[in-house]
């Protein structure tokens, strides 16, 4: 069974030298007395910016850190192999919480949802049909309480959040404008995605002028995933009773001392709600979002970019990738096909 597992607890940015691969020998049956567990054989894996948390020794965070020499964890695709719960079979497809390693014995697969519907590339439910598909849902409509004709805008507006947050917002009838790092993302954001515009932030020196000049009335909707100086001075550039849902602070993960944002007092001026959100609040509502997400997907009105890594050896550079924008699009990582 081939594995990526911790080498060690993470200061500063990942490096890939923080994870290892090692193989080991499993044997492809659920132990006697192991209840209510499958045995999978991981498919697909999700790179998510979340799991640097898990792989640091960090006092309150919301999850707790991966073990030294264990395997990593994320979300996946998988196949059963072997069940004793009495809710999956063999042959079934899951997505939700499995190894970084080619087989996984999962004791706990209560959180794991089934997959029922197949007529979609099964890589999606990495993504745009998981964790992040149900992210940008919960996200943009519960949080943001968007309307029709509102401005939006979206920072990392390409990746496995992003992406599908403009396309939301374009569905809802707003004009929308995303940031992200290269002219071929921004090239995405306006051709593939629909976006009304886009910009590369590494390009602008004054994000405050750039945001002047694609919103000269205001922004009355920031989905947040970056943080930072763009939250500044999109703070300068809110309309009167805008919201902003913050999702992530990507561009702070890795600095020792976060940046300041020192005009807060727009909140209070400008009347703006702020909230932050975690997607596992929203789960409940995962039903709801396949009702409203498979018909768009089918009818080619929502569309997702992949960036596929071919192999569990190529986990760990996929993963720290995320961190310097190398990905174009959901980071997956293919460990088999099928
Ligand atoms: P992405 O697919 O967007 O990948 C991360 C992207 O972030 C990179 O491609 C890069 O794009 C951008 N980035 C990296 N470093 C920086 C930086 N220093 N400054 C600005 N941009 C940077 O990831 P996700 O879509 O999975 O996640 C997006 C955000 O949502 C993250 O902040 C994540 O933590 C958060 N999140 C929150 C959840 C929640 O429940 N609240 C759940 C899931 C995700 P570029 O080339 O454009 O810079």
């Amino acid at each position: 069974n081939k594995q990526v597992i911790l080498k060690n607890y993470v200061n500063g940015p990942p490096k890939e030298s923080d994870m290892s691969l090692k193989t080991s020998t499993i044997n492809l049956k659920i132990p006697d007395g192991c209840n209510d567990a499958v045995l999978v054989k991981n498919l697909y894996l999700s790179c998510d910016p979340y799991m640097l948390g898990r792989m640091k020794k960090i006092e309150g965070h919301y999850t707790d850190a991966f073990a030294i020499g264990s395997p990593m964890v994320g979300y996946g695709v998988s196949r059963v192999l072997e069940s004793s719960h009495p809710n999956y079979k063999k042959g079934d497809l899951i997505w939700g919480f499995t190894g970084w390693e080619e087989y996984t014995l999962v004791t706990d697969p209560s959180t794991s949802f089934k997959i029922h519907d197949k007529d979609v590339p099964l890589s999606y439910y990495t993504g745009l049909l998981g964790m992040a598909g149900m992210t940008a849902y919960a996200g943009f409509f519960e949080v943001c309480s968007p309307k029709k004709g509102e401005t939006v805008f979206i920072s990392a507006a390409s990746g496995a959040v992003g992406q599908l947050v403009g396309q939301f917002a374009k569905l809802m009838g707003c004009y929308v404008v995303g940031s992200a790092g290269s002219k071929d993302k921004v090239d995405l954001l306006k051709n593939k995605f629909g976006f009304d515009d886009a910009f590369n932030y590494k390009e602008e020196r004054n994000y405050n002028a750039a945001l002047k000049r694609y919103f000269p009335y205001g922004i009355d909707i920031y989905f947040e995933n970056v943080g930072g100086k763009m939250l500044e001075a999109v703070l300068n550039n809110m309309r009167v009773h805008g919201r902003i849902a913050v999702c992530g602070m990507i561009s702070q993960y890795n600095l020792e001392h976060p940046e300041g944002v020192h005009n807060l007092s727009a909140l209070i001026s400008k009347r703006i709600r702020m909230e932050g959100f975690l997607v596992l609040d929203y789960y409940h509502l995962y039903p709801k979002f396949l009702e409203m997400v498979m018909p768009h997907i089918k009818k080619g009105k929502i569309t997702y970019v992949e960036d596929m890594a071919d192999g569990l050896e190529s986990a760990p550079a996929a993963l720290v990738g995320l961190f310097s924008g190398r990905n174009v699009g959901k980071q997956v990582v293919v460990v088999a096909k099928e």
